[in-house]
């Protein structure tokens, strides 16, 4: 296979989104299969070339993902994830056979320190491996792709001999992470340069950039790579991965198109889809992105201040460098009201991207009209909420049916709660330290979790005005696994209810975890 015809063209950057194996990986982002099957056709449809959708060995959840994404992805390649040995090479097939476009990526350390202490293998065993494992994943498809992890602290000698054996082995990809984020701009180009210089066999494979964020250079080292030949960049959506993250996929993809004078690239990403698939990531993983992110954050586009103001309103190109539309942004309007029917919310949300069953638009719709008796104006952001909410709810074996709080300041605070319970409804009246508490204590009491243990609780309202949606993230911890809960409602408290019962049901989900060392 030809660079040529894998890249479409020596300016044609191939984005391989790793949010459903680096990212996910991170503590707190976890997702299930529905969750994952459900990013990865977004991802999908806003053009990622490689998806790297898990690590096939690590556990009988994260197998079932990456064959359930192989089976629903039409156009995107599927990675899987896999170690130098025999049998996660054969899991990583197994599990994207059923892929139209299959890649199995295998990486091993090269650097001195992780050879030495995480391997234990002398360099002379680590590059038989490399021709062993590279040899056998050729054996089962023609699109392999091989890691050196910790490439950026390899020594350069050894890093030119890997990289020759793993591409005369058959590797088509070659990737050079900065596993620990320790590379600097030049340092990073300086060893692609390098790469190409001594490598005879360089031209049979594609170069490949992974950068994490640790001292807040991914994206700078992600360009710098490319800018010296790198031609894949390995990036996650809104950052998100181990520590301090990824490289961002909506950033590396925006300073391409921003500043073609000098990133002269193209990339297959529809960037209008930007603000919607991180979005969608959100509110999947409870992981809300912080207001001053670039590219996705709530401020990003936001020219607040007068001085600003006045020179935005006489040119906008006198401070905004990108446009909102280009990421997809629009401003959130006034779309329904409490007599829109069935038919425009159902064009609404086919409008917003949404694609539901019948049923769960017609507990949306239910939810909806509760929502426009409750608030006189419901804006885009609303309907968006109140739907991810709903999708977030299919399949839960514990359900929200009523709530009854008494708050206030002469307590005592308590909360009567009502459940549906795996079919059958249960009650339970409790009092607590303010109306959350006394909430949190009738979940209790209906569904003992004695392990689990309250980590973040935390509300943001999703559009302006004292009668806005509130939307609150619940993390709770078992047993040192993590999960995020959402729930959204005009009560704060009916949401603060759901969000909680959410990260319950999320808890239930029983999953086993892989070893923490095993990453890129
Ligand atoms: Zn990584």
């Amino acid at each position: 296979m030809s660079t040529e015809h894998v890249s479409g063209g020596k300016d044609r950057i191939i984005i391989f989104d790793t949010t459903l194996r680096d990212g996910e990986q991170s503590p707190g982002c976890s997702m299930n299969i529905e969750e994952k099957v459900r990013m990865a056709h977004l991802l999908d449809e806003m053009g990622v070339d490689v998806i790297e959708a898990g690590f096939p060995i690590a556990s009988p959840g994260d197998f079932e993902a990456v064959q359930e994404i192989s089976r629903a992805v039409k156009n995107a390649t599927i990675a899987g994830l896999a170690r130098a040995k025999k049998g996660d090479i054969e899991a990583s097939f197994e599990a994207i056979k059923d892929a139209p476009k299959r890649r199995i990526h295998t990486f091993i350390s090269t650097s001195p320190l992780h050879m030495k202490y995480k391997l234990q293998m002398p360099p002379e065993a680590v590059l038989d491996a490399i021709v062993e494992s590279v040899t056998f994943a050729r054996s089962l498809t023609d699109d392999v792709e091989w890691s050196a992890e910790d490439g950026s602290r390899t020594e350069d000698d050894f890093l030119c001999q890997c990289v020759e054996a793993a591409i005369r082995a058959g590797a088509t990809t070659i990737n050079i992470p900065d596993t620990v984020g320790y590379t600097t701009p030049a340092e990073y180009a300086a060893q692609f340069e390098m790469l190409r210089n001594r490598v005879p066999n360089i031209d049979k494979a594609i170069l490949s950039v992974h950068c994490h964020n640790d001292l807040g250079l991914g994206v700078a080292n992600s360009l710098a790579g490319v800018r010296a030949g790198a031609r894949q960049i390995e990036c996650t959506v809104n950052g998100i991965g181990e520590r301090a993250g990824n490289a961002a996929m909506e950033e590396v993809v925006m300073a391409m198109r921003t500043r073609p004078d000098v990133y002269p690239f193209e990339t297959g990403i529809e960037t209008t889809m930007i603000t919607r698939v991180s979005r969608a990531l959100s509110a999947i993983t409870g992981f809300s992105v912080q207001p001053n992110k670039a590219i996705v954050g709530a401020n990003a586009f936001a020219h607040e201040s007068g001085i600003h103001q006045d020179g935005m309103l006489k040119n906008a190109q006198t401070y905004e460098i990108m446009t909102p539309e280009s990421v997809g942004l629009k401003k959130s309007e006034l779309v329904m009201g409490k007599h829109s029917g069935r038919h425009a919310f159902r064009d609404k949300l086919k409008q917003l991207g949404y694609e539901l069953g019948d049923n769960a638009i017609e507990d949306a719709f239910a939810r909806f009209k509760r929502l426009a008796d409750k608030k006189k104006q419901v804006f885009d952001d609303d309907i968006m909420a109140l739907v991810d909410d709903e999708i977030l709810r299919i399949g839960d074996k514990i359900k929200f049916v009523s709530l009854q709080v008494v708050a206030g300041s002469t307590g005592p605070q308590s909360a009567e709660l009502t459940l549906e319970v795996e079919g059958g409804t249960k009650s339970a009246r409790a009092e607590g330290n303010g109306p959350v508490d006394a909430i949190f204590k009738a979940i209790r009491a209906i569904c003992p979790h004695e392990e689990a243990r309250l980590l973040l609780y935390q509300v943001h309202a999703i559009t302006g005005g004292t009668d806005a949606q509130a939307e609150v993230t619940v993390r709770l911890e078992e047993n040192g696994k993590t999960v995020n809960g959402q729930g959204a409602d005009p009560d704060t408290l009916v949401a603060s209810c759901r969000a909680y019962l959410h990260a319950l049901n999320k808890l239930m989900v029983k999953r086993e975890r892989r070893a923490p060392d095993e990453s890129l």
